[in-house]
């Protein structure tokens, strides 16, 4: 296919620079169809789905519109969430990094104030944000917005979905109209199409939609189940797929919080992400996920989109999603790159004939599944368990573990297949055991909700204050110190509190540390 390319458009030389810096070697297709009408000073609508590169989209023109010499407000980008505003100055830094003089704030909720009007006087020409602060500064005229020239409604569909229409009606209004306007969105339902009509000067909208909707190499399933058995249902899944990775989508942040606490109850090792967590909160659990030791992320729709994880093995629709393009955009997290990928639905009731408006749309088969009983999950460990055994009888050197066997089975008059029965009985204990690792933080005997109560085995007679273990579980684990909680100091051991989804890292960081001179253990506390 003849796609135009990045050295083929008319713009600043250092852009075309950068563009490479950052490795980009061909357009997306929404670039190569966008970017030239976004050039020539058209207002436009674009469709893509996440992911297709809609940032540089209307990035790269906007960069070729600021006049570095004028150190005021000329562009704004209005982002539904913190973390995307963050995303997206970010990329435009890197895209204006041969530029100079030209300067871009991202200002969000949260964030002091002061410090950001002194910011913003700095001579900012491009501002990133959420509506909610927009607004703010606009109240407090703080910031002039009289010589911006392009306005960015980007992820307009989650915005609107948030809540912000009325506040981007508000700074739309606000803002001279001879700008032009951009907006951009995965999904076009109607309310989008109401606000380019009314705030859009002739758009010329652009959609690139993937043709084959949702992939072959996903293997969608539905469950007919009930709400309260919800999480049984999930867990058993898990338990037979035993995917490596997963996301599981809840409607509510509501529902986020919830299941993520069943799931840590059950010992999964879950996390959840939503628009309502801190943002150090959420880098943390990102963090997590992406080295591994969170294996399921429970998200709302919103906090998925800025995910960027590849290897998800699968997707749980644990709330069938309200928009049937949702439904394609959550199982598109996983089966990437030619891999496989499964995604697993869960239909409440009269739900079914949603799904089926589903199907339609995607045209995608997805196939109703009986709930897997338990005995289905014990047996899918056996599976597993038995190849595990094949690989250790193939490789064979098993004579000495042959001949023990065979004194056992002699001595005590059973059979063989008596002393096979019983370690497979044991193995199955051991792998539920083992499933619940987490479970050593379900009684520890804390004072405060939430809080894991760790024991140390150093006190008064060693010298320890407050003091000295506050500072070494702050400096070592990197956790601020406020959120350790109450410190008791015995003779010869002492108990702190630390929050329960820091717990594992404190025992982690904790390893090894030495304390008034001598290493000392940390571990969970015994409630007796
Ligand atoms: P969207 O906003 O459509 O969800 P982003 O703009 O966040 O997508 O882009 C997703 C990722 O793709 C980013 O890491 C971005 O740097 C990268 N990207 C954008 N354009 C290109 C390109 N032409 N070639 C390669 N990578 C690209
Ligand atoms: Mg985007």
């Amino acid at each position: 296919m003849d796609r135009i390319q990045f050295q083929e458009l008319d713009i600043r030389k250092e852009i075309i620079r950068a563009i490479a810096d950052m490795g980009f070697e061909e357009m997306t297709p929404i670039q190569a169809k966008a970017i030239p009408i976004i050039l020539e000073g058209a207002d436009v609508v674009g469709q893509a789905q996440t992911g297709t590169g809609k940032t540089a989209t209307f990035a790269i023109p906007i960069l070729n519109k600021i006049d570095p010499k004028l150190k005021k407000p000329q562009a704004l980008i209005v982002c539904p969430t913190r973390e995307l505003a963050i995303q997206v100055a970010d990329e435009i830094r890197k895209l204006a990094k041969f530029l100079s003089s030209i300067k871009v704030l991202p200002i969000y909720g949260g964030q002091e104030i002061a410090k950001q009007i002194r910011s913003l006087k700095s001579g900012v020409q491009i501002i990133v944000g959420t509506p909610g602060r927009i607004m703010d500064h606009m109240r407090r005229k703080t910031v002039k917005f009289d010589q911006i020239h392009s306005v960015v409604l980007d992820e307009a569909d989650e915005m609107l979905d948030m809540g912000f229409r009325e506040d981007i009606e508000t700074i739309l209004s606000g803002i001279d109209e001879n700008r032009q306007t951009l907006l951009f969105s995965a999904t076009m339902p109607k309310p989008i199409m109401d606000l380019t009509k009314e705030y859009q000067r002739d758009p010329e909208t652009i959609r690139v939609i993937r043709k084959e909707l949702t992939v072959s190499n996903i293997t969608q399933y539905y469950y007919e189940v009930r709400p309260k058995n919800k999480v049984e249902v999930l867990s058993r899944l898990l338990d037979i797929y035993n995917p490596k990775i997963s996301i599981v989508f809840c409607n509510t942040k509501k529902g986020v919080d919830e299941l993520v606490e069943e799931l840590q109850g059950r010992g999964y090792f879950a996390d959840g992400l939503h628009g309502d967590m801190k943002q150090t909160m959420r880098d943390r659990v990102m963090k997590s996920f992406r080295n591994g030791r969170t294996e399921i992320l429970v998200a709302t729709d919103v906090a998925a989109r800025g995910i960027d994880v590849d290897d998800v093995d699968a997707v749980f629709n644990y709330d069938l999603p309200q928009d049937e393009e949702y439904y394609v955009h959550r199982i598109g997290r996983t089966g990437r790159a030619g891999k496989s990928g499964m995604a697993f639905t869960f239909v409440v009731g009269r739900e079914v004939y949603k799904l089926r408006d589903i199907k339609r749309y995607c045209k995608a088969k997805i196939k109703v599944q009986p709930i897997p009983s338990l005995n289905d999950v014990t047996e899918q460990r056996v599976v597993k368990l038995f190849e595990h055994l094949d690989q250790i009888i193939e490789d064979g050197k098993l004579d000495r573990y042959i001949s023990m066997i065979d004194d056992f089975v002699n001595e005590k008059d059973y059979t063989a297949m008596d002393v096979a029965a019983a370690f497979l009985a044991d193995q199955l204990i051991r792998t539920e055991y083992g499933n619940s690792k987490q479970d050593e933080f379900d009684d520890t005997g804390a004072e405060e909700e939430g809080m894991v109560r760790l024991f140390i085995n150093v006190g008064k007679k060693q010298n320890v204050r407050p003091g000295d273990v506050l500072g070494a579980i702050a400096g070592e684990s990197g956790i601020p110190g406020k959120l350790v909680g109450s410190i008791d100091i015995h003779d010869r051991y002492t108990f702190v509190e630390v929050p329960r989804d820091v717990a594992e890292d404190v025992l982690d960081a904790m390893k090894n540390v030495k304390l008034k001179g001598k290493t000392i253990s940390v571990e969970p506390a015994n409630h007796k």
